[in-house]
């Protein structure tokens, strides 16, 4: 299958995508990885009339430790995978990198791309709601910022107006304490988008008491759903308590009417929530992911 035609145009900076976007308004979309969009206009999903590459553009690429983590747009998901800063400074990203495709896929799509695309089944925008991470978002009017909670819009739509653009994500430092990031999925093959997936962040105060729970799960609503009530369950508690996990788990999947499909019931993805939360709150307790 092939595109529809376009015009390809080439920006290096995130000054020049910005004005490519502005002189081609609706008519234009930005190019990343392509490991979404090029099959999108394959399949003619999206027809744009006007490409606009940011792959080359350097002031949009890599990875700047600031306390917490400055991650450009256009930094690709293998480079995120493989940096001893994302593992150091927040493991959880790359423990659920892991899970992100394959490593061709990794090697061309990037950070802002999946951000961008907002699939609820992704894995990155969970982690991102998990970290209280802030998307960077530059445009016409100027430069703003937008929680990660408040980004995801609903399937495949995210804050981010025509003309704007993704330039960077911030991950704040966690809060002080012992952190214990895990993520699991379940998928119907590795590298496939996640049936239901949990991204996880705990911290725990010197006794052992979780002072702080983000639990995040993908592929159960039209965004990343937090687990509100199961975060607010675990704050005082132990996590060496499997009675507590159980109970999370059971209160992260209970408000959930997960879509169906022909991979899962709506049911299914339901009870697969409380199993990997029960499972995530486990190994965080053993110190594993
Ligand atoms: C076989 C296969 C398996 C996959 N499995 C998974 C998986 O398990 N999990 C997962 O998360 N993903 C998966 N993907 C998707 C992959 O991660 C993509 O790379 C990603 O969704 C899009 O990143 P990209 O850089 O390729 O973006 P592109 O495809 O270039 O762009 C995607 C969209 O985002 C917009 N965009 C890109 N960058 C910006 C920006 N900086 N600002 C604003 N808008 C922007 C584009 O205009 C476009 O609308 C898979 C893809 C394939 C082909």
């Amino acid at each position: 299958m092939k595109p529809a035609a376009f015009t390809y145009v080439r920006a290096d900076s995130a000054e020049e995508a910005l004005a490519a976007l502005a002189s081609n308004g609706d008519d234009a979309k930005l190019l990343a990885g392509g490991q979404s969009l090029i099959p999108m206009m394959n399949l003619r999903l999206a027809q744009p009339e006007v490409l606009v590459d940011i792959g080359r553009a350097r002031d949009l690429e890599g990875i700047v430790r600031d306390g917490g983590l400055r991650i450009g747009a256009t930094t690709r998901q293998a480079a995120l995978l493989a940096s001893a800063d994302t593992l150091a400074h927040a493991p959880l990203i790359a423990h659920a990198m892991r899970y992100v495709s394959h490593p061709a896929i990794r090697s061309r799509g990037t950070v802002g791309g999946t951000l961008a695309h907002a699939d609820p089944a992704a894995e990155l925008p969970a982690v991102m709601v998990a970290l209280d991470a802030t998307m960077t978002v530059r445009g016409p009017a100027g430069t703003r910022k937008v929680p990660a909670s408040d980004f995801f819009v609903t399937h495949l739509t995210t804050a981010m107006e025509e003309g704007e653009m993704l330039s960077e994500v911030h991950v704040p430092p966690p809060v002080a304490g012992d952190v214990r990031d895990v993520f699991l999925e379940v998928a119907r093959r590795h590298g496939d988008y996640a049936l239901v997936a949990v991204a996880t962040r705990l911290v725990l105060d010197p006794s052992g008491n979780v002072a702080h729970a983000r639990i995040v799960v993908s592929g159960v609503g039209d965004v990343p759903v937090r687990a509100t009530e199961a975060e607010q369950r675990l704050v005082g508690e132990r996590l060496d308590d499997e009675v507590i996990a159980v109970e999370a788990g059971r209160l992260a999947a209970a408000p959930l009417s997960p879509p169906a499909d022909v991979h899962a019931s709506s049911r299914y993805r339901q009870d697969v929530t409380a199993v990997l939360v029960r499972r995530a709150l486990v190994a965080a307790g053993k110190e594993q992911s």
